[in-house]
Formats: C-alpha cells, structure tokens, sequence
C-alpha cells in the first residue's frame, strides 16, 4: 500500500527542525530546507544543492512538495491579470493583479468556493469545497509579485484577500499564510499593507483583536439595516448587525485601527437617505473609512448599480459626518476578474 506523504511546506520552522533531530542530523538543516522551500521558492529536493543526497533521498522519501500552477492568465486591456489557479488536486481558484498608478496589489482567494451566500457574489454559486493550505495562498502571492515584475517592472506592493472565499472562515491558514508573506525568509512584505477582508464573523474578529494582527481590516457592509442586509447577505441572520458592531468596537478598543467599510450601492435597495444615515450611526464609534464599489452585474440585472445621484448623496452624508469616503471603479471586467466575479468561468 503507498503511504500518503506529507506535504513538507505544512510544516513550521520548528517542526522540520524536531525532523531533523528526530533523524539524528542538525536542526540546523532544518533551517537550510525550510529557506530552499520559501524564500528560495524550491519546486523539488533536487534542487536543495547544499543539502546532501542522501538527506535529499530521505526527504524524497517522507514528503511532497505541493505547488500551485498557473494554469491559464488573462490580462484585461486595463492591465489587470487573472489567474486561474491550479491546486495540487486539481481544485481550480482564481487570484488578480490590478496596477493602480504605481502600485500592484494582489487580490487573492482564501477558500475554494464559499460557503457564504452574498446573492450578489459570483463565488457564492460555488460552493465551499474546501479550505486554502496557507502554502497555497502564499504561492498566489508570489506568482502574482512575478507577474508584477515582469509585466510592470516593479514588485508587489499590496495584498488584499478579497478574491474567493471568506478569510475569516480559514482564519489559522491566512494568519499562517501572512506569517510568510511578511516574514523576511519569506517575501518581507509590511503587514500594514495587506487587508483581509470580512463579510464580518463577529468571533474572529474579536480573536483578531485578541492576537493583535498587525494587517488592516476591511469589513463588507452593504447595509446597516438588518432587514435589507439579510435579504442581500442571508447569513446576517445568524451574525446580526449588533454583534458584528459590538465585535468591531472590541476591535477598535484594542488595535486603535481605523475600520474600512465596502458598500456598493444598488437601485431600490439602499440607495435612500435612510440607508446612508443607518451606515452613518453604525460607523460613527470609530474613525472609519467607506469605499463605495461599482457593482460588476452577475447575472440576469436582479442588481443594478445605483444612478450617480444615490452616490453623491452617499458621499455628501458621508464626509458631512467626517467619515472618510472614496468611490472605486472596478478594474478587470472585461476579462471577469472584478470583485464578486470570481467563479472559475473560464
Ligand atoms: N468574503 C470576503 C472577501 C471576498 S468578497 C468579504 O465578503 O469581504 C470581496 C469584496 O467584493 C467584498 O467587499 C464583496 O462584498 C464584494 N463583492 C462581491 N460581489 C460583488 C459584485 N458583484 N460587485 C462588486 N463587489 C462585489
């Protein structure tokens, strides 16, 4: 019977130190493997040259190493890039590089599908299969800072988990996952510029606290009225408005950290004055900022983008209350890689 081999990169630095004490070398080969496999990005023990033969045998032997594959790339007329991401058990995910001015940011996936029901969202069609590995999620990043390289000529500088799946529901691999991407054996990027966004799980949030993440924290609003909020997010009926406020005032009390809020506006559903002064009474316990989202239509027109007098009205309100607003347009539609389109079409 073949044993099922362990994928190496599961383990911490720690845990191939013990390895290798447990075989009787050095933990300090532990070490030596653990920086071949992330900061020099191995794809095989072959290629680990300051490490014996025998040891590479061995370690051919116990292990695998798993990486991801990017199986097809499209790239939007506006320089966005979508990947198309293949898993080791050929799971597909998708994760985007959008250039703005001078910067990249990644948008990357956390699940494979979701098991989330935003009625508005691509991936909610999909559902949860399973959870990223946090190798998997760091391998979206790195393909995506080569791709930064070669086709922009500068590195990544942001990350946002804003593509498939909801973070918070794989909290310990994306906390694993930001471990590498910050960490100097890994890509060294600052944690201040990497966002998770929620569609708000009031639990973690507060765990978030607890563990005093460094990273920024982006929560997906889209209504403060529980009414409308669980007719467009029906999970908001087990995490009401009242526990994700009082989970994100725990937040604020602890990190001192500004709250983004992302809203999209749509026709007949909260684009009267009533939907911006319930957003405003919400946020107003904390230095916040709202991004209003263009829409990126789904499917057969249930949702329409709000006519620019709702926004206007919103961005009024808004700064009128001192809240901090900006309105993005969407990058990559033409190719399918905007936000909530993400639902492995092609
Ligand atoms: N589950 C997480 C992250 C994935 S969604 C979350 O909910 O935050 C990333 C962002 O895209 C969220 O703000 C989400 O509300 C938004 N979004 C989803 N579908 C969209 C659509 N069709 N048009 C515009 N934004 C959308």
């Amino acid at each position: 019977m073949e044993i099922k081999k362990k994928d190496i990169r599961a383990l911490t630095k720690e845990q191939l130190r013990d390895f290798f004490v447990k075989e009787g070398d050095k933990a300090f080969r532990g070490n030596q493997v653990y920086e071949w496999l992330w900061s020099k990005g191995a794809h095989t023990f072959e290629d680990m040259t300051n490490v014996s033969k025998e040891t590479r045998q061995m370690l051919q032997d116990n292990f695998v190493i798993n990486h991801i594959k990017v199986d097809q790339m499209q790239r939007s007329s506006d320089g966005t890039i979508k990947n198309a991401v293949r898993l080791h058990d050929g799971l597909i995910v998708e994760s985007v590089l959008i250039p703005v001015k001078n910067r990249t940011t990644a948008c990357v996936s956390s699940q494979v599908g979701c098991s989330l029901d935003c009625r508005f969202c691509a991936t909610s069609r999909l559902k949860r299969m399973r959870n990223l590995n946090p190798d998997e999620i760091y391998d979206q990043v790195v393909a995506i800072d080569k791709e930064s390289k070669l086709y922009h000529n500068r590195p990544l500088s942001n990350i946002v988990f804003m593509g498939m799946g909801e973070p918070l529901m794989n909290y310990n691999n994306v906390l694993k996952a930001i471990d590498k991407i910050t960490s100097p054996e890994g890509l060294g990027m600052s944690p201040k510029r990497i966002v998770v966004s929620t569609s708000g799980v009031p639990k973690m949030i507060k765990k978030m606290a607890d563990d005093e993440v460094k990273f920024k924290l982006a929560v997906s609003l889209h209504s403060a009225i529980d009414e409308i909020r669980t007719s467009i997010m029906p999970f908001n009926a087990t995490f009401p408005l009242e526990d994700l406020r009082e989970a994100l005032e725990y937040w604020y009390e602890k990190t001192k950290n500004r709250i983004t809020y992302e809203y999209v506006v749509w026709e007949g559903i909260n684009d009267t004055k009533k939907d911006v002064e319930a957003l405003i009474a919400f946020c107003k316990f904390a230095p916040s900022k709202v991004n209003l989202i263009e829409y990126n239509p789904i499917d057969d027109g249930e949702f329409q983008q709000a006519s620019s007098k709702a926004i206007d009205m919103y961005v009024n309100m808004l700064e009128t209350n001192h809240i901090t607003v900006t309105v993005r347009r969407s990058r990559g539609k033409d190719i399918d890689a905007a936000c909530g389109q993400l639902a492995n079409k092609s």
